[in-house]
């Protein structure tokens, strides 16, 4: 034997060790599945090799990792084995051919095929078909007892379905979060500092074996059994044949088993089976990693026994790993359509569940520290279904001398404004709203929509055009587009042309809190922009306005006093807002209301049918600086409904409930009684 090969040898066995550990005890994994799963076949191969160097605690020997001793320990009567694995076709083949040998059968074999669950296994120890124990796999002897945490599983019967039961019953299973409830789980765990588990498997392993069942019983662990282990007293109640029909008895008793469950005859239905379930994989809605296939008949199972790890009548074909080890060779920071910057991380191309990934997304500043990751670093790349591929650890100790901090920029990468960072959100922003090209289809969509500036005629289609053809770069140039732009576009003819110019000319004439709506400021919504005129009168005002002067105005919190300061701060912003005054808009200034002029501070109103002297829109806007607040529905703390022509069930709603009804000229009165025009 070369010295290299021996010392390899126990490098990997202590290498799996360490891995198994971390695996099946901190629930957590130290490298990903293929990562172990090659080592793994290496070793095998390294003592194929090398009979003599046999070790009986060598990984490849032994199944899982003992137990850890804060659980009370308990030995299975039968152990809980491992599986063979298979990865192609022709090993699936093999399998057969060897059964088929074994049993000296010509005949064709049936098959049990169910999706291999990528959970952790769990016997479920039923005594007269009461719950009575629940116990870990653990290194397959002996295991962990956890029962109070399974009686929290809600698929797990505390009490089979039936009369008559076997004396003693084993059923065993994977326990597995569905992936929606795992997604929702480590969203809360951001939101509550807990530490975030990488994948489904890890999240079941560490919540199955909680020491305070009343947190396992928060986490959403379900339940399919797929065998029944040791039995006494079987004869009466359970089937002697088939393995099937065995499981269709457990689901008679109130258990689940797989839907996709199937029997079926010779290998290549097997094979049938498995590229079957591989095309539905990603809509399953939780993880597998591939299909368990089993021999049906029991006498036939006796007869094939077992190897030192695990039965002889049975395979895992495994699926392509969602989770492959790769570099972060960079990060890029991209700007959404919101200004939202997102780092993207480039990595060295790798297989991942079937596809070559060499992006991922690293979501913000608070998952970079989490993750502590730097460029450089060798770091586990997980895609699961049609979810952005994502990285979920990094593997620190393989970490290179010139491994590099990732910086987040202070300057939008695409136009330069500032980068915003609000306190209490994650996310960075670029402040550069009106300016930043990667923000300006839909800045420029809302700055012209219906309720902002309002250019009739000005739809998305066309401002993507416009923008595209960089005929537009900021809002101001909406105000320069001429003829001749606007008949080389598509679908785009003169009388069509003229009416648009028309349109943008309309618009120049606009309102205060119309202006400050059209900025699309973050979170500074139509009733904010009107208070903020309201409250301010001049546009100067506000932009000059400090963080207290602008947290004393109605419905303005520290968020929004902080996006408005910063957006105003910005140059670039400046920039386009003295464009667009230049270009000609222009509105009134406002007289600064005082509370007294605001009779319907603190009143829900409610506008139905059509009016005849203006839009509702209107309307609304002007009781709202009369102080009220406009809703949609009646109640009875409505203050007054205004009925217009063809007022139809609010009208009746407020008779009923005795809320005050006024005429349109009620309304126009009180106007014009408070001055708004
Ligand atoms: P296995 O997962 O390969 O196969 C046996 C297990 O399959 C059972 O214990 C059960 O939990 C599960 N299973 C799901 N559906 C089943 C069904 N219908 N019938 C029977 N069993 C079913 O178990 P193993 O060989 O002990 O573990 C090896 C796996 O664990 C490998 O995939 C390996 O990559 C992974 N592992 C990873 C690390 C790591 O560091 N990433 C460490 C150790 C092990």
């Amino acid at each position: 034997m070369s010295h290299s090969d021996k010392d390899r040898i126990v490098e990997l066995r202590a290498l799996l060790h360490q891995y198994s550990h971390a695996y099946y005890n901190l629930n957590t994994s130290a490298v990903p599945d293929a990562e172990y799963d090659s080592l793994y076949d290496e070793l095998v191969e390294l003592e194929s090799q090398y009979p003599d160097f046999f070790d009986e605690h060598s990984p490849t020997q032994r199944v899982g990792a003992r137990p850890l001793d804060k659980f009370l320990q308990f030995v299975h009567k039968l152990p809980m084995l491992s599986l063979e694995k298979a990865k192609t076709e022709d090993e699936l083949t093999q399998f057969n051919r060897r059964i088929s040998d074994s049993l000296d059968s010509a005949a064709e074999i049936e098959f049990c095929c169910e999706p291999k669950l990528d959970g952790v296994a769990l016997s479920l120890h039923y005594q007269h078909g009461l719950l009575t124990r629940a116990v870990t796999r653990g290194d397959g002897i002996t295991g962990e007892e956890v029962t109070q945490n399974a009686k929290t599983i809600k698929s797990v019967p505390l009490k089979l379905f039936g009369k008559r039961f076997p004396a003693f019953l084993e059923v065993r299973g994977e326990a597995y979060i569905p992936l929606k409830q795992f997604e929702l789980m480590n969203d809360r765990s951001v939101g509550s500092g807990e530490k975030l588990f990488a994948n489904p498997r890890n999240a079941a392993s560490g919540s199955l074996r909680q020491l305070d069942s009343k947190i396992a019983a928060a986490r959403p662990l379900f339940f399919t059994a797929y065998s029944v282990g040791d039995v006494e007293d079987s004869e009466l109640q359970l089937d002697q044949h088939s393995h099937y029909q065995r499981l269709q008895q457990l689901q008679a008793m109130g258990l689940a088993v797989s839907p996709l469950l199937k029997k079926v005859k010779g290998i290549n239905a097997v094979i049938e089976y498995c590229h079957d379930i591989l095309s539905k994989r990603d809509n399953l809605g939780y993880e597998i990693d591939g299909v368990v296939i089993k021999v049906d008949s029991l006498a036939q199972q006796q007869a094939l026994g077992f190897v030192a790890r695990a039965p002889r009548w049975a395979i895992a074909f495994k699926f392509p790993a969602q989770e492959q080890l790769t570099t972060l060779l960079d990060v890029e920071f991209q700007v959404g359509r919101t200004g939202a910057i997102t780092p993207v991380a480039r990595l060295a191309p790798v297989v991942v569940g079937g596809v070559t990934v060499s992006n991922a997304t690293l979501h913000n500043q608070d998952e970079i520290t989490r993750l502590g990751i730097k460029v450089g670093d060798t770091v586990t790349v997980r895609r699961a279904g049609d979810v952005i591929p994502q990285i979920v650890a990094v593997l620190t100790e393989r970490r290179p001398l010139d491994a590099r901090d990732i910086v987040f920029p202070n300057a939008c990468p695409v136009c330069g404004s500032a980068v915003e960072r609000v306190s209490g959100e994650a996310v960075a922003r670029c402040s550069g709203g009106l300016f930043c090209p990667a923000q300006l289809k839909e800045s420029i969509k809302h700055f012209v929509s219906r309720k902002a500036i309002d250019i009739d005629g000005l739809g998305d289609k066309l401002v993507e055009q416009l923008v595209e053809q960089q005929l537009i770069k900021t809002p101001a140039d909406i105000y320069t587009l001429d003829m001749p732009a606007l008949i080389g576009l598509e679908r785009m003819a003169e009388k069509s042309a003229l009416k648009l110019l028309n349109a943008i000319k309309a618009s120049c004439q606009t309102s205060l809190p119309r202006f400050i709506y059209a900025l699309g400021i973050r979170e500074v919504g139509e009733a904010t922009a009107l208070n903020l005129a309201q409250h301010f009168g001049n546009l100067p005002a506000i932009m000059d306005a400090s963080l207290e002067q602008l947290l004393a105005v109605n419905d303005v919190g520290k968020v929004v006093a902080e996006h408005l300061q910063s957006f105003f701060a910005e140059p670039h912003n400046q920039q386009v807002i003295a464009q667009l005054q230049q270009v000609g808009i222009s509105w009134p200034d406002i007289t600064v209301q005082q509370a007294s002029a605001q009779p319907l501070v603190g009143h829900t109103l409610v506008l139905t049918g059509t009016l005849s002297s203006m839009g509702r829109d209107d309307a609304k806007s002007r009781l709202q600086q009369l102080g009220a607040k406009v809703s949609g529905s009646v109640s009875a703390k409505t203050y007054a409904v205004i009925a217009g022509d063809n007022a139809g069930s609010k009208l009746a709603k407020a008779n009923e409930l005795n809320v005050p009804v006024w005429t349109e000229q009620q309304m126009l009165d009180l106007f014009s009684s408070n001055g708004v025009a």
